[in-house]
């Protein structure tokens, strides 16, 4: 086995799709010390730092700038005294603490004017949280329609679940109108990422609800990108499209915008009760820390704050200083920028090696953007993937655009 994992790395490395981990020696901020992995004495053994470099990074989802926000590192000090540091067993044992139960209360009233009533249930994980999502009420009378481009977590979910999957290209609502109308089984769910991961773009919610509505289908939505950077108070997605309803089962992740980790997922009562019983991925694993939920709690509350009014309305303002920055050297090579009002703000290239290659000049030049190719995105549609957070600067926007034009006249 060894001898084939090492040729079909080496046929990774020659398509330029091989990855490879990166050391980040101090917290999650713009301004990073870097060492790369390397292996040393050969594949056997486990990564080490070499040399580290500084580098202002593009490609954390931490877009508040609260993932090293002094408050929060005291609130989860605070929680870890309170509860101590592990949770001990499942959520159903006896892992569920107070701290877990009152961070759920407290997502539940933040989502509950989209949707009414609604009791919120945390989750280790965003990937946990979809799966037990997919697989929990996608029974084997059910078909899930999922777009596209969903997060890799949405398509594990709906490969495990018992029910038919039918996919539909990116917000093609036409083609998902027909497969609904062609649907004979009783049970139906819409499936789609809120923000799509890879391109910064919103799903049409509003239109997608209006399609549930005419086929009695339900919504799942997940705002991984969306959950404390959309929305005037930071709710998300729902509040940005300005629609709700029961119809929704909304996923949210705290490790992005929230600054933490783990997820929740939002929705009527009986759904959540139906995802404690019938959730696997849920049921079967050890409670995240309540010194974690706890210090969640001063994560919500910051963003819900004016600071978080504040932060919401900097990365907005550094959105905009990006994306309408003049007429760049970088078109005339092909480069564009992708349709996105969001943190995420991709600039398609197109193949994998240039755009291996604009990646590396920008390293060049002290920036760290990552490249993403397929297959996470589609073949041919490689991009850097800029994410821009509320703790960059005007100057930090300034210094990408110079050292992007740099690299664009480099190449010509
Ligand atoms: C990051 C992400 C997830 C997974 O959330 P984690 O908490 O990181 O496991 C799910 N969906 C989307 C769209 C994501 O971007």
């Amino acid at each position: 086995m060894l001898e084939r994992l090492r040729e079909q790395l080496a046929e990774r490395e020659a398509q330029h799709t091989r990855r490879r981990l990166r050391i980040s020696m101090g917290p999650c901020q713009p301004q990073l010390q870097v060492a790369r992995a390397e292996l040393q004495g050969g594949d056997e053994l486990a990564p080490q730092a070499s040399e580290t470099k500084a580098l202002l990074a593009f490609c954390s989802n931490d877009y508040l700038g609260l993932a090293n926000h002094p408050e929060l590192i005291n609130a989860w000090a605070e929680g870890a005294r309170l509860y101590g540091v592990g949770s001990g067993a499942s959520h159903l044992i006896s892992g569920h603490s107070a701290a877990h139960a009152q961070l759920e209360s407290e997502l539940g009233h933040m989502q509950a004017p989209f949707i009414p009533g609604a009791r919120a249930l945390y989750f280790s994980t965003g990937y946990m949280a979809n799966l037990a999502v997919l697989t929990a009420l996608g029974s084997s009378d059910a078909t899930l329609f999922c777009d596209k481009l969903n997060h890799a977590s949405l398509i594990d979910g709906a490969l495990l679940a018992a029910a038919k999957v039918q996919r539909y290209p990116n917000a093609d609502m036409e083609r998902l109108a027909y497969q609904l109308q062609q649907c004979t089984t009783p049970l139906k769910l819409i499936v789609t990422d809120a923000v799509f991961s890879m391109d910064g773009s919103v799903a049409p919610l509003r239109e997608l609800l209006r399609l549930a509505e005419a086929h009695d289908a339900w919504v799942v939505v997940d705002d991984a990108h969306g959950f404390g950077v959309l929305g005037e108070r930071g709710q998300g997605s729902l509040a940005y499209c300005g629609v709700g309803g029961e119809r929704f089962i909304y996923m949210g992740t705290l490790g992005k915008a929230a600054g933490v980790a783990g997820a929740f997922v939002a929705a009527h009562p009986v759904i959540i009760e139906w995802l404690i019983n019938a959730g696997r991925s849920y049921i079967y694993t050890t409670a995240s820390s309540p010194a974690q939920a706890h210090a969640l709690l001063t994560s919500l509350r910051l963003i819900q704050s004016e600071e978080g009014v504040a932060r919401r309305a900097h990365l907005g303002a550094l959105i905009q200083r990006l994306r309408s920055s003049p007429d760049s050297p970088w078109a005339q090579r092909g480069w564009r920028w992708a349709e996105s009002i969001t943190a995420i703000q991709p600039l398609m290239v197109g193949d994998n090696a240039s755009t291996l290659a604009l990646s590396a000049q920008l390293e060049q030049q002290g920036l760290w953007v990552p490249a993403i190719r397929p297959p996470t995105v589609p073949i041919g549609t490689a991009r850097l993937r800029i994410t821009l957070s509320a703790s960059h600067t005007a100057a930090d926007v300034d210094q990408l655009l110079a050292a992007l034009a740099n690299a664009a006249m480099g190449a010509m």
